[in-house]
């Protein structure tokens, strides 16, 4: 059934070409609803994109119980716009949800609100290839209250941003820094989870990396700072030889969505694929012996980034001749095709 829905009365001009922005425009409207304990989700509603009131002292502000989640929409090459696997993206929402002591959301009714979204602001999906619909689910604690417990009431919202390319450099290799004091998520936290608290606590390892001139940080683990975890806000995945590796998934790494995309895709290319841990320091070594020509993060933003260097300690290491590898481009060529050539969904992954 569909959500009522109040337009908007000063529309704004849809810009013609996004550029590289991501997250710099907005569309017209959003959907939000809200939840009582005892009532559960209610008001379902869908408005002109703006401000939302929130009391000073709810959960989401004062104590981050607040988490999110991402994903496109694409013009196909036939003009139909469709969504890139929302399942798997709602599965994962009701995962940090659940982390984050939040009430799971239902769903196909999201679902359901994401298509109605997207069909009524269709007019602002990009039409230049490379470029997309962002699609962002926010849920937060809004009870006002100060004891530190799980709210009682919550607003789940979604809203819509044309972008472009997430890295000036687009699918160019990136310069990463290895960060071995600060850590992304800890062993046992909530790093598994799309928590907002995530993003704070690497805005400061980031930030420096970028003032030294890298693009972003490779997160290594929290206890032996030795193993890869993730690069910026990308899961990672390196080829060792002719094995494809990338890090087991723990309660410290996100469990991307374009991460499993691409393992689906390169046991179907009958790879050898491991998800098994690797050490900083066998990477150093495989670049040097050259045993290692590919490394690249995954995720919705930039789908597949090339890591043209890597700087630890000092020292800075260029990656196959700072270019894009054959593996890394394969698999960029094969994803996006999934998002935006017409018939080509041999898994059922898209919705339209
Ligand atoms: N790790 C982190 C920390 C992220 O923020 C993201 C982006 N959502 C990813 C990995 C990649 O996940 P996905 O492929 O589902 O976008």
């Amino acid at each position: 059934m569909p959500f009522p829905v109040t337009r908007t009365i000063a529309p704004k001009p849809i810009p013609s070409d996004v550029g590289n922005t991501f997250g710099a425009y907005f569309t017209d409207h959003m959907f939000v609803m809200d939840y009582t304990e005892g009532r559960g989700w209610h008001n379902h509603r869908i408005g002109p994109f703006g401000p939302i009131p929130v009391h000073p002292s709810c959960s989401a502000i004062q104590y981050g119980q607040s988490i999110f989640d991402g994903y496109k929409a694409y013009r196909c090459d036939d003009g139909i716009i469709r969504l890139f696997r929302p399942k798997a993206h709602l599965e994962r929402i009701n995962r940090s949800t659940a982390r984050l002591c939040m009430p799971a959301i239902e769903p196909d009714t999201v679902l359901d609100a994401m298509v109605q979204l997207v069909g009524l602001d269709r007019d602002w999906v990009p039409h230049q290839p490379g470029k997309a619909l962002y699609v962002r689910e926010t849920m937060i604690g809004t009870e006002g209250f100060m004891a530190v417990r799980p709210a009682k009431t919550y607003t789940f919202m979604i809203f819509l941003s044309p972008v472009g390319n997430y890295y000036a450099e687009g699918a160019d290799p990136v310069k990463i820094l290895v960060s071995d004091k600060h850590v992304r998520a800890a062993r046992g936290g909530i790093g598994a989870a799309k928590a907002a608290a995530n993003y704070s606590a690497s805005l400061l390892a980031t930030e420096e990396a970028k003032a030294l001139g890298h693009t972003q940080v490779l997160w290594l683990d929290s206890v032996e700072r030795r193993y890869l975890e993730e690069v910026g806000t990308m899961n990672v995945m390196l080829k060792v030889g002719d094995e494809i590796v990338t890090p087991p998934l723990t309660d410290s790494i996100l469990p991307g969505v374009t991460r499993l995309t691409a393992l689906h895709l390169l046991r179907e290319w009958g790879l050898k694929v491991s998800e098994r841990q690797i050490a900083i320091d066998d990477v150093l070594a495989g670049i040097e012996d050259e045993s290692i020509e590919e490394i690249w993060g995954l995720g919705t933003a930039a789908v597949v980034s090339p890591i043209g260097e890597l700087t630890y300690r000092g020292r800075s290491r260029v990656v196959g001749g700072g270019k894009i590898g054959p593996t890394t481009a394969k698999l960029y060529d094969a994803i996006t095709k999934l998002h935006t050539q017409a018939g080509n969904d041999p898994y059922g992954w898209r919705v339209d």
